[in-house]
Parts: structure tokens; sequence; C-alpha cells
């Protein structure tokens, strides 16, 4: 059998080289039929492929997969099977439309295997156990020292030796087109001694990636740096909603908590670490040297382009920032490693977010309160529009792919409007 990230790979489904899903991407996600039923799924161009029915059909039956894997509603039983499971049951699926079967379209169509984007909507793909979110972004980290501390040691002592992270709240994270509701809360005015309780007026998005873990290690155990990305089910775009002001009068000394917690999003496909393989890249040289257990060899960061793009009430989408998910300093290997170090068990379903992904130059800075330097400058809307921090009615879009030679692989997006 054809790997499925073979680049001669063709599909009897058609679609353009613009598009997100060839057939070498292979993503996993779980839609809703209007009359409410859930389907486990992959998609081909723009045509959704039901895994349920795949499953039900027998389709799958050459592979070891526990029984009814795709039967459920979420991902969460397939993470749980090992990482040479995902890879057959992945290049199963693009062996089935694989150009060499066109003979299987009239069939699947019968089986009720082949879905229009226009008839379903996306649901959550994973229940999602615990959430993590790092701070792995070297401009990014430097960009908030410079503003709120000292710009001269802009990164606190620890950043360079540690993947510094926090536990956020999976219980909010939600699927991209979920609207976003404004916190409230506790808030310092400028100049002032006690707080009010207000909404929030500095509303922000994080550029992110997230990834999706499987089975990992047992309390007391730790995962090797080594090993770490076969824990790595798969990616997807990550928007850590924040409510700057809330977070500034309660994060020290314990760092974010309701300024985080009132959202975060996920786009609903989650690309395999698999289908990335084509654009691993070298990260940035560590310097100071790291301790043992986070050296690794070989690659690690990957080539994925990053785009913002925010839509007002009245303007059109516009890009307000284009990043890259290869300016992590700590890469995904060493965050688990990181993690699981102290014993700290990680679970099939586990969301790990990289923190915002901000490059080197302005125009590549991932959230607002960056690209607005705090709220000293503004961003102009395709309408003459001017934005420091996020205003009801606004919908954040985020877009990832990568691309190398004839080969696109993409995320699709992840929006969700600001309301009231
Ligand atoms: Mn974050």
């Amino acid at each position: 059998m054809l790997s499925a990230n073979n680049i001669e790979r063709k599909s009897w489904i058609k679609y353009d080289f613009h598009c997100d899903f060839p057939i070498q991407n292979i993503p996993f996600g779980v839609f809703k039929t209007h009359n409410n039923e859930f389907h486990i799924a992959t998609i081909i161009g723009k045509t959704v492929i039901s895994l349920k029915n795949l499953e039900k059909n027998g389709y799958f039956n050459d592979i070891s997969l526990n029984n009814k894997t795709f039967q459920g509603k979420s991902l969460n039983k397939l993470l749980e099977q090992k990482k040479s499971i995902w890879r057959e049951v992945r290049n199963k699926i693009a062996d089935l439309f694989d150009i060499k079967n066109k003979n299987f379209e009239q069939k699947f169509i019968k089986q009720d295997i082949l879905f229009h984007q226009k008839d379903i909507s996306m649901a959550m793909p994973v229940k999602i156990g615990d959430y993590t979110d790092f701070y792995s972004s070297k401009d990014h980290a430097t960009n908030v020292g410079k503003m709120f501390r000292d710009p001269e040691n802009a990164l606190l002592p620890n950043w360079l030796h540690i993947p510094v992270g926090y536990h956020g709240r999976s219980s909010s994270i939600v699927i991209s087109g979920t609207n976003v509701k404004r916190p409230k809360g506790q808030i310092l005015p400028k100049g002032e001694k006690k707080p009010i309780f207000s909404e929030s007026k500095l509303l922000d998005f994080e550029l992110e990636m997230g990834f999706i873990t499987g089975r990992g290690n047992d309390l007391g155990e730790s995962i090797n740096v080594e090993n770490a990305e076969d824990y790595i089910f798969g990616l997807c775009l990550f928007n850590d909603w924040s409510a700057r002001d809330i977070q500034k009068w309660e994060y020290i000394p314990l760092g974010p908590f309701l300024g985080k917690s009132f959202n975060s999003s996920i786009s609903p496909w989650i690309v395999t670490l698999d289908a990335l393989e084509p654009f691993r890249v070298k990260g940035e040289k560590q310097i100071p040297e790291v301790l043992d257990y986070l050296k690794f060899k070989g690659h690690k960061n990957f080539d994925i382009n990053l785009e913002v793009l925010i839509q007002s009430k009245t303007s059109n989408p516009t890009i307000v920032t284009k990043s890259n998910f290869k300016y992590m300093y700590w890469n995904m290997a060493q965050q688990l490693a990181h993690h699981t170090v102290n014993g700290c068990n990680i679970n099939a379903g586990d969301l790990l977010a990289s923190g915002t992904i901000s490059g080197p130059n302005k125009s590549e800075f991932g959230s607002m309160l960056e690209l607005s330097w705090a709220g000293t400058e503004e961003i102009t809307l395709d309408n003459g529009e001017k934005r420091k921090f996020l205003e009801n009615g606004d919908t954040v879009i985020m877009k990832g792919f990568g691309i190398k030679e004839n080969l696109r692989i993409g995320f699709g997006e992840l929006f969700n409007t600001i309301i009231k």
C-alpha cells in the first residue's frame, strides 16, 4: 500500500491545488448532520467522508482497530490506540479514495459515506481532558517582557531553560463557528487603587497551534524527548482568547485565570503529525544549552504559515498578521518531555497549546496586544476602521497551511465572532 503521504497519489475526488485537504492530508474530525447525527470523519477537497459509515460497511476490517472506533461522537477511542494504528487508518483511507479505486464512488454514495459541507456542521473533534498552554515563542515572550517589565531584560531568567506553561481550562474550549461572549470581571482602571466590575475592554486573540495527544505515560513515569512525537496525534489551529485587562489585574502571583478561561477555540480538523512530515524544519539554536532531558536530535519544528484576519460588521476580512509555527523556540517534543518530567501523566485526548506564535517582525506578531503595542498604536481594517483590541461584532479568522513544491497541507479555518 502506498503511504497516504505519497506525493504522486491522486484521488477520484476532484479538488484544486489551493485546497487545504488534498488526499495527502486526511485529517480527522467530527460532524453533525441536520438530524443531529454525529459522524467521525475525514475530508478530501470539499467532500466530507463518514468514517462511521466506512467502518460500518467493513472497510477497516483488515486493520486491527478496536471494535467500534468510529461509532462514537469523538476521536478519543482512536486516540487511545497506537500511532501505528493511526497510520494504518490514514493509509487505508487514502487507498480507498485513490484514483485507482474510482469505481468505489457509486458504492460509497449508496452507503451514505460522502457528504457535502453544506449539509453538515462541524462539532468538537475530541473530548478534551486536560489542557495546557505553553509560552514557547521567544519573540512573543520578549515582546510581552519589553512592554510590561524591563526592555533590557525582557525574558525572565527561567525562560531559556524551561518551556514555561500553565494549566488551562478545557470545559470552555469551543469549536470554530461558536460565538465568543465578551467576558466580565475585575479590572483596575488606570491610575486607580481599587478595581471595578466591568466587561473587558481589552479583548484579544492569541494565534496559537495546539496538539492532541494519544495515550501517554502512566503517573510517575516520564515521556522521553526522543519518543515524544509517538504520543502526538495531530495539530489544530488554536485561538487562546484573552481579556488583557482582567489578566493584568489577576495574574500575579499565580498566572492566567479568568482572563483566559472564558473561551479558547479550535479549528475542526485535526491534521496528523504524519501529514506534516514534509514541513519539518530546524528550529532556532538553543543557547544556553538545555538540560539533558530536553536535548533532541533532528528537526522538530514545522514550517506552517499562519494568518489572522479580522472582519468587522462592515469590513471585509483584513489580514492583520502573518506568522509561522516554525518560530517556536521550544518544540512539541520538548513540551511533552518537560510536561511529564515530574511524573505527571498525559492522557489520550489532552490538548497542549503552543502559546502565542509571534515572529521577529512587527507584521508577524500573534496578538493585538503586540500589534497595537499595548494599545499605543492602531491597526487599520480594509474599510478604514481602526482597532487596538477587538470589538463586538468582529470575527477573528485564523488560517494555517504548509506549502512545499506541489503539496499544500492546510488546517482549514478557525473563526469566531465576538458578541456582547
Ligand atoms: Mn496563550
